[in-house]
């Protein structure tokens, strides 16, 4: 049975046509269940009774379950049990320009980056519609705010769930729905060429953010398996055809490994690489975790490889650091939890 929070609008009005009712119920109901956050079905005034109990019949209101918070000054980390006892996990980050989440987008992840705690555990499912969007309402309950941005970083690849992707981003970003702008939204992908280009097509102006974490194939075959499918080539055409399509700019995230890619070579192979293309470079100090022997690079070699780039005219950050006191990298939580 689908549940109710799966539903895009446009899923409701088909929905309410096909019961013989009307089109508009499907605004009215995304408003009780977005803006006025309903605890259950009977709170609908604006729907006959009959109605409502049809609804009631056909899909399931459960809840994922909020098991455990981490919290520090200015991040939160949250893990979440689905009904079938699996977990989640999301991030809440406090800003200067607003309060961003980062959510998980499958059970597992299949891609395989060697530096990745999320990919020691293989796929176990993607996430339904009303677990991504629930892993935001939860969370605006927990603190009692709204949320001003979502980054689909969390654990799983976003492009290998990418129907329930999009149904996730026309919810959050409705207006009566999260009201989530579009430009403050940001997917993140390890580079799946074929989802790029579909993505390309795809009418909301939602950032794209590129994991590229190598300057050429041969380091990033070492690291992401992904590059063995997808070969920088075509990564980097994919990516030049959707900017072309969609006007917009592309992050590249780039974490910094000690002496796998992080080496002044790199860096200038990394400005030749991406010359020409509208972009950023966001350099990621990385996240040790107690499980991979990946090691992050000194705080000098990371000011060196920012150096290169910027002399290289190239625009990069280096990104502010979260939560290295509490689980956050990727699938700490869940690992500690579950004890894998
Ligand atoms: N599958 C998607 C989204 C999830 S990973 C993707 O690959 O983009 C989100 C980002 O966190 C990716 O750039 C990933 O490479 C990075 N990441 C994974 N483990 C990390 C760690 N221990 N420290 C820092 N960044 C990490």
């Amino acid at each position: 049975m689908k549940n109710i929070y799966d539903l895009t609008e446009e899923d409701m009005e088909e929905y309410f046509i096909n019961k013989g009712s009307k089109k508009f119920h499907a605004l009215q109901l995304f408003n009780f269940l977005y803006e006025k956050r309903i605890k259950n079905i009977e709170e609908v005034t604006t729907i006959k009774k009959e109605m409502l109990e049809e609804i009631k019949k056909d899909f399931s209101f459960a809840k994922i379950e909020l098991v455990l918070v981490e919290r520090d000054s200015d991040v939160c980390k949250y893990l979440f049990e689905l009904k079938d006892k699996e977990h989640i996990e999301a991030v809440l980050m406090k800003h200067d320009y607003g309060i961003s989440v980062c959510v998980s987008s499958q059970v597992g992840c299949n891609m395989g980056c060697c530096f990745c705690e999320s990919g020691r555990r293989k796929k176990i499912r993607n996430l339904e519609v009303y677990e991504m969007v629930q892993e935001i309402l939860l969370i605006e309950e927990d603190i009692g705010q709204r949320i001003s941005h979502v980054v689909v970083m969390g654990i799983g690849e976003p492009f290998d769930n990418y129907e329930n992707l999009i149904k996730f981003l026309s919810i959050i970003n409705h207006p009566k729905g999260l009201a989530i702008g579009a430009r403050h939204i940001t997917v993140s992908t390890c580079g799946i060429v074929t989802k790029i280009l579909e993505f390309s097509e795809f009418p909301l102006q939602i950032n794209l953010a590129i994991s590229l974490h190598a300057p050429n194939d041969e380091i990033r075959n070492k690291i992401m398996p992904i590059s063995k499918a997808y070969p920088m080539k075509e990564l980097i055409e994919a990516i030049k055809i959707y900017l072309s399509r969609t006007n917009r700019r592309v992050t590249f995230e780039y974490i910094l490994l000690k002496d796998i890619n992080d080496s002044e070579a790199c860096a200038l192979e990394l400005a030749k690489l991406v010359k020409g293309i509208n972009c950023y470079i966001n350099l990621i100090p990385y996240n040790e975790t107690n499980n991979l022997e990946f090691r992050r690079s000194n705080t000098i070699q990371i000011m060196k490889f920012y150096d290169i780039l910027k002399k290289n005219n190239v625009n990069v950050t280096i990104r502010r650091e979260f939560g290295s006191k509490i689980s956050a990298a990727c699938g700490q939580l869940r690992s500690k939890k579950e004890e894998l």
